[in-house]
């Protein structure tokens, strides 16, 4: 184990691009580092070492980190500066990095951040003896789960926890197992000491996060075991879990999320398309037919759940009339929210290797566009039937366009804000709140005394 000289204490800017796990361990980085002597700055211009926590999923945030690495050409022209890319580029890109990408001195995919410290002493003392070496780990590992280290968090309401890492389902479209490995749960003892550690830290909310979340497995455990345990330690109000795959919805976790009132009445679904053939080109292993069944049973057990998806349009081969399915499905559905992405072809996907990405530009963003249509005005539809309910809202913060009004999310994880004047709310509290009006993204309301009574329902 290298030492880092005591003298200089080096410090870090680490950018994070993409999903929750990506934050997820872009904590468990900083922890690492720390305990070897790094400190982080949030300044760029004074870091040492600049990061990033990088995303392979689709093109946007990919093209994002290469902006970011042009611009860090120009700092490393005028001083010493080490650059690290980590996460899933690093992965999945690790070729065309090391050779193309002369600025860049550190490569380490998700599975080996516990090199990382070593690998960065190695890059500072290269550099400062006026050399380079590139420092490269991006070994997969069937057994990385990471389950010793406690991530070093920044403070808020809500603390993610990792539950699990990897995926097997080799969605055609999606690069993630070729990214993040194998999939591995980690031991429920260990979730559970961080649940307690993150509640007596003040974090009122959990989420917990997996590729394919609900696939949890540990020995005897199961998702509906561990999520009600989650829920069941003192100081934890709420529990989330993103994402869950719809083949995975055993009646014993509708039955946790309708029986527990700790976990929320939400549920993220993602659909990716609503058409058979496009379906099964996807890999996704459920039919139309079976994913509504399965939001019927959902909504008939729990029947104020709010559903959210995720949609991929102008996938491989997709035509009107399939995309149209799609179309009818999301109507037919009405979820509260939805992410809509056009299809992005993912080097060494099943998809990249066997369908050709044929769909015109120009028509993946004419159906997202309709989708994005369609969802605004379910969204708005979905909020304003709230108005005149009260409901109960976990404090956040401030609101983003003013520090006079507070900002939380309903049970449903709707946002909802409300004016500060004459609150007692403070950050973390759980408030009544009467709802005034509604938009397509937020409800607005009054606060209500404390003890008020709230009303079930989101829809
Ligand atoms: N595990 C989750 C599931 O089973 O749906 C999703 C995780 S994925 C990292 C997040 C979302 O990114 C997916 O639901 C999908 O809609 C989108 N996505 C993944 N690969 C994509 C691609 N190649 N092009 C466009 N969107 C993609
Ligand atoms: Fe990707 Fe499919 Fe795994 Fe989700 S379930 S991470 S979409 S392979």
């Amino acid at each position: 184990m290298k030492l880092i000289k005591t003298d200089h204490a080096y410090r870090v800017h680490i950018e994070t691009f993409g999903c929750q796990m990506n934050e997820y361990d872009t904590e468990l980085v900083r922890s690492l580092l720390t305990s070897r002597g790094f400190l982080f700055t949030e300044d760029r211009e004074a870091a040492d070492v600049i990061l990033m926590n990088t995303c392979a999923v689709r093109e946007h945030a990919h093209n994002r980190v290469y902006g970011h690495l042009a611009d860090l050409k120009t700092i490393k022209r005028q001083r010493h500066l080490v650059v690290g890319v980590l996460g899933c580029m690093a992965q999945n890109l690790k070729e065309e990095l090391a050779e193309s990408e002369p600025i860049v001195d550190v490569l380490v995919g998700p599975d080996a951040y516990r090199r990382l410290p070593d690998l960065l002493a190695d890059a500072i003392e290269a550099q400062e003896q006026g050399t380079a070496r590139k420092g490269i780990a991006v070994d997969l590992s069937e057994y990385e789960t990471y389950d010793d280290i406690l991530p070093e968090r920044t403070e808020g309401v809500n603390a993610w926890i990792a539950i699990m890492r990897g995926c097997d389902n080799f969605c055609t479209f999606c690069v993630v197992p070729y990214t993040r490995g194998r999939e591995r749960s980690r031991d429920p003892h260990g979730i559970l000491r961080e649940a307690e550690h993150l509640a007596s830290r003040g974090h009122k909310q959990v989420t917990l996060l997996g590729q394919n979340v609900n696939s949890y497995r540990f020995e005897d455990w199961d998702f509906a075991r561990l999520i009600i345990a989650v829920a069941e330690v003192p100081g934890i109000e709420r529990v989330r879990f993103t994402s869950p795959h719809p083949k995975d919805f055993p009646p014993a976790l509708l039955e946790a999320v309708a029986g527990h009132p700790k976990v929320c009445k939400h549920i993220h679904l993602p659909l990716q398309a609503g058409n058979d053939r496009i379906l099964d080109l996807m890999g996704r292993t459920y039919t139309r037919k079976e994913y509504l069944a399965l939001v019927d049973d959902i909504r008939g057990r729990i029947p104020d759940i709010a559903l959210t998806t995720d949609i991929i349009c102008g996938f491989c081969s997709e035509t009107d009339e399939e995309f149209r399915d799609t179309y009818r499905l999301v109507q037919d559905v009405g979820y509260h929210a939805a992410f809509i992405f056009k299809y992005s072809e993912r080097k060494n996907t099943i998809a990249a290797r066997k369908f050709p990405d044929d769909v015109p530009e120009a028509v993946k963003s004419d159906r997202v566009a309709r989708l994005v249509e369609l969802q605004r005005a379910t969204s708005l539809t979905k909020n304003q039937a709230m108005v005149g309910r009260t409901v109960s809202v976990l404090v956040e913060g401030d609101a983003k366009k003013s520090s006079d009004q507070w900002m939380g999310k309903a049970d449903n994880h709707i946002a909802v804000i409300w004016s500060k004047a004459g609150s007692r709310a403070r950050v973390g509290d759980l408030v009544p709140i009467a709802v005034t009006h509604a938009s397509v993204t937020a409800l607005f309301g009054n606060e209500q005394p404390s003890g008020s009574s709230i009303d079930a329902g989101a829809d």
